[in-house]
């Protein structure tokens, strides 16, 4: 059975948040865009520390209004190393108001802006949803064909990729992607304490990885605690009590009493590449073009800077008559979206290499490098501001 549901400018295949942002940003962009993804509740309590840009962004396309009240503002950033070894950095403060800002940014459920972006995606008349999954990517000279699970025919002239790891349209524009899988799993939890956590996110540096506890409104805050996989799966089988008991030590009561809130995940962590972000008519967005471990809150603020790009370019090829899937349109997305994913992954994976390491040059070359940005005003002021957003980056319009 084939039903066939027209052609578009852009398709964007997934609708996780990278995936909801692009189709909106390309329908407010004025393509005509389709979006294929499965309506289903968002399946697991992951957080997101949106920064900088990543709510600039969302406040363009009119959906951050729908969910800023179930953020909290994320004004301190403080680095604790817990590895009880010899060689140990020294803690480091970074605090917003040092570099003029009222907050580096919001953390926030994902189920809640994926629930204010979902509103905002079915205000659009450019945007065109379907309910369903593709099922086939067929990319040719002048469109791509896409068949779905219910049988219908979708072409369009570019295809933006955001259906995450196991992506099927990376597959289809033939780009090959390296993986390392870290032998790390991230423990995903929410709690509420009995002292108030002041705007204050708290790393703890351990020799398994960081364990990270990330302010929610009230008195309540999101943890990642990223342990070797055998120590992650005995944490996720704790019974709440226990659990509560364990992250308190791990917290070492800095917020006082800690109590788990229903609802724990589990996430084997990897590092992808993708050799190209984009080919043969198909753009990648989100994590299918980039899985980096959580450190530093970059993996979906990165994924919300590839749709601002896509949307941003789409829009000015369209303006200059330009075909948006042609070669020397995506050859822009990829030159735009190279050095901001590829200088963000090699530091995220540095930074998480010299914790694991049991080498201790390396370890005295981390304590010297946070030693410095803790106390050179200038140099903590510049992490500050390159851990927000890539200097460098162009401002780009989306709306
Ligand atoms: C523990 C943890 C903590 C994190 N914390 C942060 C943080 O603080 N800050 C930050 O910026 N990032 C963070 N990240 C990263 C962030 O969660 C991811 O980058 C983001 O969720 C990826 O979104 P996505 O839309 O690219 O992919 P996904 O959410 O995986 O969405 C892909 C979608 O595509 C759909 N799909 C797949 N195939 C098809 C198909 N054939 N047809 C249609 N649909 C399809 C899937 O069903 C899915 O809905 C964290 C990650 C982890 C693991």
């Amino acid at each position: 059975m084939s039903d066939v549901s027209g052609t578009h400018d852009v398709v964007v295949i997934g609708g996780g948040p990278a995936g909801l942002t692009a189709a909106i940003a390309l329908a407010q962009a004025g393509a005509n865009t389709a979006l294929i993804a499965r309506r289903a509740p968002y399946a697991d309590n992951r957080t997101t520390a949106l920064l900088g840009g990543s709510v600039d962004l969302l406040q363009a396309l009119d959906v951050w209004r729908r969910c800023a009240d179930q953020a909290a503002p994320l004004q301190t950033m403080r680095l604790v190393d817990d590895t009880g070894r010899l060689i140990r950095a020294p803690e480091v403060r970074f605090s917003s108001d040092e570099i003029g800002l009222d907050a580096f940014g919001y953390n926030i459920e994902n189920r809640a802006v994926m629930a204010a972006l979902e509103q905002r995606a079915a205000e659009l008349s450019d945007l065109t949803r379907f309910d369903d999954e593709a099922d086939t990517v067929a990319p040719y000279d002048t469109m791509v064909a896409i068949g779905t699970a219910h049988g219908k025919s979708l072409s369009a002239r570019l295809v933006a990729g955001a259906d995450g790891r196991q992506s099927l349209c990376r597959e289809a524009a033939g780009i090959a992607v390296k993986r390392r899988d870290l032998n790390q799993s991230a423990l995903t939890f929410n709690v509420s304490h009995s002292r108030p956590h002041r705007n204050a996110s708290t790393e703890f540096h351990t020799a398994q990885g960081p364990s990270v506890f990330v302010p929610l409104p009230g008195n309540r805050c999101s943890v990642v605690w990223v342990a070797a996989p055998s120590e992650a799966e005995r944490l996720i089988a704790l019974s709440d009590d226990e659990l509560s008991e364990a992250a308190e030590r791990q917290s070492h009561s800095i917020l006082g009493r800690l109590k788990v809130e229903p609802g724990r995940h589990l996430f084997p962590l990897a590092i992808e590449r993708p050799q190209q972000f984009a080919k043969a008519r198909v753009a990648l967005v989100g994590e299918a073009a980039h899985v980096v471990p959580p450190i530093g809150a970059q993996g979906l603020n990165m994924g919300l800077r590839d749709a601002a790009d896509i949307a941003a370019i789409v829009r000015q090829a369209m303006a200059s008559g330009e075909d948006p899937g042609a070669p020397q349109v995506l050859k822009r997305y990829d030159s735009a979206r190279r050095a901001d994913v590829a200088s963000r992954t090699f530091a995220i994976d540095i930074a998480n290499r010299s914790l694991l390491s049991d080498f201790w040059p390396l370890q005295s070359l981390r304590a010297v490098g946070l030693h410095l940005i803790g106390s050179i005003g200038p140099l903590r002021r510049i992490a500050m501001r390159e851990g927000l957003a890539p200097s460098w980056r162009p401002t780009r319009r989306v709306s």
